[in-house]
């Protein structure tokens, strides 16, 4: 988990660092002005990835979460793990209610109602 986060800051120290040096480069005796793009371009590239690898750990119950929830639904569902899909508030068995024989959560945090994938089981 924490070593893609890891490859994502070394890649973006890299790109950064490259892109300086493109830039540094452009202002030499034998640059040229299409260096100062390059470098820019691989600069940016690499400060998109800090904000994407620091925001990820920032915010846990994010993106990455929804999609390990929905995986392990199916089945054994633990009530004391569910989370809310949008806000990632805790779910009881009272915010499940039966509706057309599918369940349906509504979240008393965010007022989100969403259908869960499989029937789970109580
Ligand atoms: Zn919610």
């Amino acid at each position: 988990m924490g070593a893609g986060k890891i490859i994502a800051y070394i890649v973006a120290a890299i790109l950064i660092f490259f892109g300086v040096l493109f830039i540094w480069g452009a202002f030499s005796p034998q640059g040229e002005v299409g260096w100062i793009l390059i470098g820019a371009i691989s600069a940016g590239i690499g400060l998109v990835l800090i904000y994407f690898a620091s925001r990820k750990s920032a915010a846990p119950s994010g993106d990455a979460n929804n999609v390990t929830l929905k995986i392990d639904l199916p089945g054994n569902v633990s009530l004391d793990t569910m989370k809310c899909k949008s806000c990632g508030g805790t779910l009881s068995s009272e915010n499940i209610h039966m509706v057309a024989g599918a369940p349906v959560v509504t979240c008393p945090y965010c007022k989100t109602t969403y259908q869960l994938t499989e029937d789970p089981k109580w």
